[in-house]
């Protein structure tokens, strides 16, 4: 089998080459995640365009992902770029202050003040620092330093327990959406929603941004806010998939909270018919070593038997040393993960609640293929949603999505265990049906004489038509 969980790459001055993109992509990179947290619109269109046609140019389906600034809350600038705080030091956030120095430091959110009260943690660069809050004074917030360090200009801050209320979309992401339409991303990522209002939203302004594309982008929700826990199963309603955004989420909830917090999260997405990516700090050491840690490897692996759909990389491919050995390695502990785990169809299999036509096919032909051991359960799909439903099971069987459209290939290439090939429309079902079978076998996929399972939907060419379902002997 090959490898099912997929990889998102964080792209940045790194891997900024078409040289280095195709090396990824032959590394085995699905989705190539765009950080608006950095750089300018023209850069993201420029990379865009780097990236469709690298993966063109060595032939595979790479789906680009823009991951939207959202409000992270950030400090200013110091006169001198950073400044060293020790333990006990006293230290003022103040949202009047222009520019920074040992004693305080500006920030870009002005309502921070009247969000904070006595006594509250919060936590810059990571959690790297720590502040306790003893006063605030109009616009200043006076702390005493915790844990102390070095801080350096536009470091975010983060308080502990969460409950900051900036609004989820910020006029910059207003724009980089439509920057982002401007070269039709295939994903969105909304950073730091905290309902599902925030995403309906975000969701609302892709489709209308979209609109003179004609393309409607799949929504992530990144979970990174402590008070989108309990919000989780509304999130995920209203989003295609969220991301276990590690980052910041290990700030406000605390480190400890996480691991569990990740099986919970990736669980609840599988079960609601939504993707998960896992990220941040996957590969951490790779930034500066062409070798991970023993728990790096550990961490990938343990996503994998999660259930997540792909593990992404951040700055170990954007800014790092090593960013084709990052994706190697990764896609190598995700393929032996996979192996090493004894796939059984979910044995709540029977209690899945479906009411349409569509996932009725879908879960039968998972179904037969599970009893009669078939070699691939093939779904003839335009939108991809037969094979969404086939890939929240577990099930050891190759998932392949045939389809005419390039803009459904690539939103699958985030989906666990499904491969996509092309597969251009005809009216004729039988001849549709010959045709797949040939780019099966073209592929390798399938030889002559192999039992397969293969959907569709009649007539053909319908969005979200699948109706039949054919146990086919390959060549007969
Ligand atoms: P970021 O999000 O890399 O945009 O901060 C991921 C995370 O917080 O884990
Ligand atoms: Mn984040």
């Amino acid at each position: 089998m090959p490898r099912g969980t997929k990889i998102v790459a964080t792209i940045g001055p790194a891997s900024n080459t078409p040289e280095i993109l195709t090396r990824m992509f032959v590394a085995g990179v699905n989705v190539v995640r765009l950080n608006f947290s950095h750089g300018k619109a023209q850069d993201h269109i420029d990379r865009a365009a780097m990236v469709r046609e690298a993966a063109l140019s060595c032939g595979r389906e790479v789906a680009i992902m823009a991951d939207l600034q959202g409000p992270k809350i950030r400090i200013g600038k110091f006169e001198q770029g950073r400044i060293e705080l020790s333990n006990g030091d006293k230290f003022i956030l103040d949202a009047d202050c222009t520019m920074g120095n040992q004693e305080r430091v500006g920030l870009d959110y002005k309502a921070l003040p009247r969000d904070v009260k006595p006594n509250d943690f919060l936590l810059l660069n990571d959690g790297l620092i720590v502040l306790v809050v003893d006063r605030i004074i109009g616009s200043e917030i006076h702390t005493t330093v915790k844990i102390g360090g070095e801080l350096s200009n536009n470091k975010g801050i983060n308080r502990q327990g969460g409950g900051l209320t900036a609004p989820a979309l910020t006029s910059k992401d207003m724009e980089d959406i439509k920057t982002a339409m401007s070269f039709q991303a295939d994903y969105i990522a909304v950073s730091f929603p905290k309902n599902a209002t925030d995403m309906e939203m975000a969701r609302q302004l892709s489709n209308i941004a979209g609109e003179p594309y004609g393309h409607k982008p799949m929504m992530i929700a990144k979970i990174e806010r402590a008070e989108a826990i309990p919000l989780l199963q509304e999130i995920l309603d209203a989003s295609d998939g969220i991301m276990v955004a590690r980052g910041d989420l290990a700030v406000e909830v605390g480190n400890a909270a996480v691991p569990a917090l990740q099986k919970r999260m990736i669980k609840m997405a599988r079960a609601s018919n939504k993707l998960a990516i896992t990220a941040t700090q996957m590969m951490e050491s790779m930034i500066v070593n062409a070798v991970p840690t023993r728990a790096e490897v550990s961490d990938v692996a343990n996503a994998v038997l999660d259930g997540t759909d792909a593990v992404m990389t951040s700055a170990e491919t954007a800014s790092g040393k090593y960013p084709v050995e990052t994706v190697e390695m990764m896609a190598a502990v995700c393929l032996e993960a996979e192996k090493s785990h004894k796939c059984e169809l979910d044995a709540d299999f029977l209690n899945v609640q479906f009411t349409r036509i569509d996932q009725s096919i879908a879960y039968g032909a998972l179904f037969t293929a599970y009893h009669l051991r078939v070699k691939a359960i093939v779904a003839l799909t335009e939108s991809g949603s037969t094979t969404l439903w086939m890939s929240r099971h577990n099930i050891d069987i190759p998932l392949i999505a045939l389809t005419p459209s390039r803009t459904t290939q690539r939103k699958i290439a985030l989906y666990r265990n499904v491969r996509t090939y092309e597969l251009p429309y005809h009216a004729d079902r039988d001849t549709m049906l010959a045709n797949a079978e040939a780019i099966l076998i073209d592929n390798k996929v399938v030889q002559k004489g192999d039992t397969i399972v293969v959907t569709w939907g009649e007539p053909m060419g319908q969005v979200g038509g699948t109706n039949a379902l054919k146990i086919v002997r390959v060549g007969e």
